[in-house]
């Protein structure tokens, strides 16, 4: 429990002289912190409800009585559970002018109508409450691991207790983030509680799309063939149809990353102004279209490793031995089609560039790289690029289904291919693209995206009548 192998942060940033910070509750958390922070060079003097139980205590801190533990700092770290601090109102007046940091958490979201930090506050109001800590975990802190959450927020009414809060989150070679007041406290208790709230909708589209065109593929391919042609190809289920799905999920996916802006450009357009509020389901969709290309990406990334092991298929390998024995034996030679070879060589070809800039979006889109693009590089890639890509995959789809959509037997119960299905949202969102880069629309919609306002009618008129009279 107590391996603590933690980087140590540079000499500077240690404070001049040992200060003491008191920390109540021996638990995981106080603990781990409390270690962290005698490395970083202070003083720890723990407050705890049996002080001569000190097994497991970090070496060097003291264990004393709340009371006796708040007398020796102004600052006091309260890794406790809300439940119980009620208990804290007995020591009113030994915390009155103190600082207290809120590190709590709770089991869900709303599980008290005010933020844990508040009721302290309420508790306890003549001591400055600070909330901070809370989304940094006590794992963390020991094994080390804070490289993927440096980030404290910290919030509270009174800025120079905030100010010492921030003093000790920097010491510790965190990165406070001073979120504003109090009434913030609960939108920061929110977050360790959230559980992958920008990937909800892609995860649940996309599992609902491919339940949706797995039922279609099974229906087409394998029901049709065991009812009508007696056949049963029941084994399509394993490769054939995932294989038919993924790529319809993704084209389908990486069209509705771009379609929001495509309905905000036509909002802006309609309302002539950029100072209006999206309606609610465009902002959230907005929100998670990284997370939509992303699933997608993982959708294209399958059908590339479905596609790669095809000619170590038994069907296929059997499939294309028949097709070669029958032409012995018919003694007969399939003359070359040079536009099946065009339509075949440019189809891989497409799908290929199609998922090498699918790649690069995907790469560019990871923090650690998207850090160190400029706004402009960001753009040209996520938006010029991914345009291109979407043009590259819905090509790549079309050219897939050639002219095999014109056939008859396409049609099984009537019913088409499920590619086709998927082209439908991809050449929406590029045809509205194709019309909007127009520059009679795309100049005012420049315009409306740098501040510019269409005037309202009437006022426009006003305008006019004004300038007319002092004519
Ligand atoms: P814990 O292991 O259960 O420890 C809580 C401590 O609170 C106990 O060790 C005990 O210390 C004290 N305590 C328990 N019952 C008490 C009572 N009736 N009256 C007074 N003190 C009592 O919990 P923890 O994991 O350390 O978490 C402590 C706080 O930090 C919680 O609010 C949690 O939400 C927050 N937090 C935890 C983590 C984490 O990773 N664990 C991360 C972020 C925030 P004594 O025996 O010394 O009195």
């Amino acid at each position: 429990m107590e391996n603590f192998t933690t980087a140590m942060p540079l000499t500077s940033d240690l404070p001049n002289k040992k200060q003491t910070v008191c920390i109540f509750g021996t638990g995981d958390f106080g603990r781990s912190l409390g270690h962290k922070m005698m490395q970083c060079g202070y003083s720890i003097v723990y407050g705890s409800r049996n002080p001569q139980n000190t097994k497991l205590i970090p070496q060097g801190a003291t264990v004393l009585s709340h009371e006796e533990a708040a007398e020796t700092s102004d600052i006091i770290i309260i890794a406790i559970q809300r439940l119980y601090y009620d208990f804290l109102e007995r020591l009113k007046e030994t915390l009155t002018g103190k600082v207290l940091v809120d590190v709590s958490n709770n089991l869900k979201i709303n599980q008290y109508p005010e933020s844990n930090a508040e009721y302290l506050a309420k508790l306890l109001p003549e001591s400055k409450v600070v909330k901070a800590f809370n989304t940094v975990s006590a794992w963390a802190l020991q094994s080390g691991a804070l490289d993927a959450s440096r980030q404290v927020f910290v919030c509270g009414n009174d800025s120079k207790s905030k100010e010492k809060v921030m003093d000790i989150v920097r010491s510790l070679g965190l990165t406070p983030l001073d979120k504003g007041s109090l009434l913030v406290a609960k939108e920061i208790e929110d977050y360790p509680l959230q559980l992958f709230p920008m990937w909800k909708f892609p995860i649940y589209l996309s599992l609902g799309l491919t339940a949706l065109f797995f039922f279609y593929c099974l229906i087409r391919d394998v029901v049709y063939g065991y009812v009508v042609r007696k056949k049963d190809v029941s084994f399509f289920i394993a490769i054939t149809i995932p294989n038919r799905v993924c790529p319809i999920v993704a084209l389908i996916l990486l069209a509705l990353v771009y379609l929001p802006g495509i309905f905000a450009a036509i909002l802006q357009l309609s309302r002539g102004t950029k100072y209006r509020r999206f309606p609610d389901w465009l902002d959230k969709w907005m929100l998670c279209r990284k997370q939509l290309g992303l699933v997608a990406l993982v959708f294209a990334f399958l059908h590339v490793l479905y596609t790669l092991v095809i000619p170590i298929r038994y069907y296929v390998r059997w499939k294309y031995n028949s097709y070669v024995l029958d032409q012995a034996l018919k003694n007969r030679t399939d003359p070359f089609n040079t536009v099946n070879g065009w339509i075949s060589d440019s189809y891989v070809s497409l799908g290929i560039l199609g998922f090498f800039l699918f790649l690069l979006l995907g790469i560019t889109s990871l923090p650690s790289v998207s850090n160190n693009v400029n706004w402009r590089e960001f753009r040209f890639v996520q938006s010029y690029l991914g345009y291109l890509t979407l043009v590259l995959c819905t090509a790549h789809t079309l050219l897939y289904g050639g002219r095999r959509f014109l056939s008859s037997k396409s049609y099984p119960w009537g019913l088409p291919p499920a590619y086709i299905f998927s082209l439908i949202i991809p050449c929406i969102v590029l045809v509205i693209k194709f019309f909007l880069v127009f520059p009679c629309i795309d100049r005012p919609l420049t315009a409306i995206r740098q501040g510019w306002e269409r005037k309202p009618k009437d006022l426009r008129e006003s305008h006019n009548n004004l300038s007319g009279s002092s004519v």
